[in-house]
């Protein structure tokens, strides 16, 4: 790690055109370990001047210098080194990962994985977007011209926070854009390792710039940009109404992956045990902070009253510890704020249903953000716990009659991010399927989450498409050019 990326205190720097630098106004903020509720560092706040610098170098480099004249093959080293550097140093950022947003080690390390699988991935597709020629007249040669979209602004969350910048920075990179990431202020760290390793990979000075800050100082100001061509932005189903309505005024090219309340549908044929274990790792992976969570739970009447009893069960030997306990299957969540809101949703879930396991604080711990694995059970579909995001580890467990029913409960959200559908039955499965009206259904399993597959949401769930072939068209425009071939083409006048 070179030597300036902290300052002499200690603090992060901004990463802008090709150097660590400090941030205008000289203030910062602490990012911290929610297993200790300590702050593990600081980090320079950017503002809407920090902002304009680094969008002002991306423009700059997305229109001229070495970037526009580097080939698809050039830019697909560069992500190969990405990924060979990100697997190098897995150890160290799935540490920083877990004890910065509470993940157990063991998922984040995986994540981590998952990392260098979309930049290697991104690698080989950045030589493989071909444009077209397009059928017309015979006295013309007509060609769709594939280009990058100029210069993006990429947003993220803290749940998987080097993952979802991945997400956007490899794409963008094959495409031949450049952009400035935001990270969430919570989980700055690990994008700003990567940032370090950029030069050495090859990337030349402002194709990537990252800054931190708040949504409203930060995040807010490089939508506003004029220079800004795109934001791809993944958070809250909130946020991302405000984004596109801010984006507007310059009308930007939007790409939103925002919140679910995606329903894990179990028939009576099923497979009980992998239909308990998927109904529980559906919902508690990663805290719960997940966007697609298969946070409502719908089970054939006739196995319901088993179904939740069982789970109940087997939820009281999910072991929440420390993040870097590999024995931990849960940490706590990743922030004060989030412990706060996860707790007034199990107050609200207290009046609305019954609580079949968990429902507070672990006794065992007495600091740190953590929170039962808790399950609700005879829920209503139309209940706050059922219908609004909770991005914690909380079930709501609803029954249903029949196909037709689970079809209607499922369906009956305003997000449609994930589903998923359990039964040996593949006539009634696959029916499901098609019925379903979500961006991603999985049939007797949940999460399984694959870079070369698409991924985003149906209705408030989201715009736009990210991972496999779908990611890198989100970062492109088409151009269309026509070549005439008639000498003498207008004869008009
Ligand atoms: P969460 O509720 O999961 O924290 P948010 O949608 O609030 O999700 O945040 C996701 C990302 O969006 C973070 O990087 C955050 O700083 C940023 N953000 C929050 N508000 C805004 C905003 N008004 N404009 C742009 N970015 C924002």
């Amino acid at each position: 790690m070179s030597g300036n990326i902290r300052t002499a205190a200690g603090v992060y720097r901004q990463f802008i055109d090709g150097e660590w630098v400090d941030n205008q106004t000289g203030t910062s903020f602490p990012v911290y370990e929610p297993a200790t509720e300590e702050v593990m560092a600081r980090v320079m706040e950017a503002d809407s001047a920090d902002v304009d610098r680094a969008v002002r170098a991306a423009r700059r480099a997305f229109d001229s210098g070495p970037w526009p004249l580097k080939t698809p093959q050039d830019r697909a080293q560069i992500l190969f080194k990405l990924a060979a550097k990100v697997r190098a140093e897995l150890p160290k950022l799935a540490e920083i990962e877990a004890l910065n947003s509470g993940k157990p080690i063991v998922e984040a390390e995986g994540d981590i994985g998952a990392v260098a699988e979309i930049f290697e991935y991104y690698g080989g597709l950045a030589t493989k977007i071909p444009g077209m020629v397009n059928p017309v007249s015979a006295n013309a040669l007509s060609l769709s011209l594939r280009e990058p979209v100029g210069v993006a602004g990429l947003i993220v969350p803290w749940n998987y926070p080097l993952l979802m910048a991945s997400w956007k920075l490899a794409p963008a990179i094959a495409a031949g854009c450049t952009m400035v990431l935001k990270p969430a202020e919570q989980t700055p760290l690990t994008a700003l390792m990567l940032a370090d390793w950029f030069e050495e990979a090859g990337l030349p000075p402002g194709v990537v710039n990252v800054i931190n800050g708040y949504g409203e100082s930060c995040g807010a100001p490089l939508v506003e940009h004029p220079m800004v061509d795109k934001i791809a932005f993944t958070g809250s189903t909130e946020v991302g109404k405000a984004i596109t309505r801010s984006a507007a005024d310059t009308l930007k090219r939007v790409t939103l992956e925002l919140g679910g309340k995606s329903p894990n549908i179990f028939f009576a044929d099923a497979d009980w045990e992998a239909s308990v274990d998927g109904a529980l790792f559906g919902v508690f992976i990663n805290q719960g902070e997940v966007c697609s969570a298969g946070s409502r739970i719908l089970v054939e009447k006739k196995i319901y009253s088993r179904f939740v009893e069982a789970m109940a069960e087997k939820a009281k030997t999910i072991k929440l510890g420390p993040p870097m306990d590999r024995a931990s299957k849960m940490g706590p969540v990743v922030s004060k704020d989030q412990y706060d809101r996860v707790q007034s949703y199990l107050a609200i879930g207290k009046t609305e249903a019954k609580v079949a396991s968990g429902g507070g604080r672990p006794k065992e711990f007495d600091k740190g953000y953590y929170i039962e694995p808790t399950i609700f059970y005879d829920v209503d579909n139309s209940a706050r716990i059922a219908r609004e995001e909770i991005f914690g580890p909380v079930a709501t467990v609803i029954a249903f009659e029949d196909e037709g029913d689970a079809i209607r409960i499922a369906n009956d959200t305003p997000y449609g991010l994930a589903a998923a559908v359990w039964s040996r039955d593949i006539y009634r499965a696959f029916r499901v399927v098609k019925s379903l009206r979500a961006g991603i259904v999985w049939v007797n399993h949940m999460q399984p989450t694959c870079t070369e597959a698409p991924w985003g949401g149906y209705k408030q769930s989201g715009v736009g498409r990210e991972l496999g072939p779908w990611g890198v068209e989100e970062y492109l425009e088409t151009k269309q050019v026509y070549i005439n071939l008639d000498e003498k083409p207008i004869g008009w006048y």
